[in-house]
């Protein structure tokens, strides 16, 4: 594994040691988030540090006097973080508007976290049309005048406009990343490639595109070992924690090339034209950005998109790879499979809660999928 892998693997591992130690060099802001529709942009102009929560492998014993045991292991086990200390350099959260366990999630993390501040975002839910962005430009004005009450920083247009371009730089760097990944899977190990984009979501801005301009060009001049025979898989679902998950595959005989995950392709999604009026094309970033169910944009736009990543990538089949009682892919989950099915696209949809505990039995039938491509 190379130098700069490793430095993602380093914070994907254990990024709450990563902030902590960010925080005490800088003296500056952690601002915690759920949602790729957080406007990270915003934040990062604030001169803070956006920290994705993703959850971890705790064991649940605090938040179940909280939560239900049918919520999502996301937000169970954030919560469970929350409660035990482990999020003590957090200063604020942000809430973006997303599925309903994280709406309420929000109402119970004001209400038992002791942190500087706490901020919802209600960006719109229904993306088409133009009241649509009058909205989610009224929403983004808003939050950033939010965030200046409770930081004190000053979030110029400037700021915001040198904000969006560090993501642009960054985005664009994944995405590349991505496509090197489609053409050549072998340039790259699938669990690397999650630290990779996890580190992102977690790690100093400007430090990850440095990184990021690096490991583009270095992973280009690679072989392309080990590919040929494998069967081509796109990951579909939400949020993935699993490196383990991209290791079974390999040793089954596959390899993924793609993926529509909101730790994968969808965060690296679209840019911020910095030529027009900031808040304008902050949120047509956003608006137009490849969509989580959780939000409207036509009735078969993710559908259409993963029949076209499979062409793209001239994948086999695709797996699914939901967090079991999560609403919003469960939800879509039934067009999603009949349009793969008009298309005699395979896939195979595994359910997971927690940190992976079932893996012999996600072994077996990845193993018995890939067997049947
Ligand atoms: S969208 Fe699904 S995975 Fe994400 S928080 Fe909501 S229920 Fe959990």
């Amino acid at each position: 594994m190379n130098r700069v892998v490793k430095m993602f693997q380093a914070v994907a591992e254990d990024p709450e040691a990563y902030a902590r130690d960010w925080k005490e060099k800088t003296n500056r802001h952690v601002i915690g988030y759920f949602c790729s529709y957080a406007p990270e942009e915003v934040m990062l102009a604030a001169g803070a540090l956006p920290y994705r929560l993703t959850g971890s492998d705790r064991q649940i014993r605090l938040a179940d006097s909280h939560l239900q045991a049918y919520s999502c292991s996301l937000v169970r086990s954030a919560m469970e973080d929350l409660l035990g200390g482990h999020l003590d350099f957090l200063d604020g959260t942000v809430f973006p508007h997303t599925c309903d366990s994280i709406q309420r999630l929000s109402d119970m993390w004001r209400m038992n976290a002791s942190l500087t501040f706490h901020l919802d975002v209600v960006m719109p839910v229904k993306l088409e049309g133009a009241s649509a962005k009058t909205y989610m430009v009224a929403v983004l004005k808003r939050f950033r005048k939010e965030l200046e009450t409770v930081t004190g920083a000053c979030i110029s247009e400037e700021k915001l406009i040198a904000a969006s371009e560090v993501y642009n730089g960054l985005r664009t760097a994944l995405r590349d990343i991505y496509k090197l990944r489609r053409t050549a899977p072998g340039s790259i190990g699938g669990s690397d490639l999650l630290a990779v984009t996890k580190g992102c979501m977690v790690m100093d801005r400007y430090d990850a595109l440095g990184l990021l301009t690096d490991l583009k060009n270095e992973i280009a001049e690679r072989k392309r070992a080990g590919e040929a025979g494998r069967k081509r898989i796109v990951l579909a679902g939400g949020l993935c924690n699993m490196p383990d998950l991209f290791d079974i595959i390999e040793s089954a005989g596959g390899v993924v090339v793609d993926d529509d995950l909101c730790t994968g392709t969808r965060y690296a999604d679209g840019g911020v034209d910095t030529g027009k009026e900031i808040f304008g094309a902050l949120a047509d970033r956003y608006l137009e950005r490849a969509i989580c169910p959780a939000k409207h944009a036509g009735l078969y736009k993710r559908g259409e998109r993963l029949v076209q990543m499979v062409r793209e990538g001239r994948a086999d089949g695709v797996a699914f790879i939901y967090l079991k009682f999560c609403d919003p892919h469960a939800f879509d989950y039934p067009y999603l499979k009949a349009m793969l099915d008009a298309e005699g696209i395979p896939s195979m949809l595994y359910e997971i809660e927690g940190a992976f505990p079932s893996e012999g039995q996600f072994q077996t039938r990845c193993e018995a999928f890939i067997e049947m491509l």
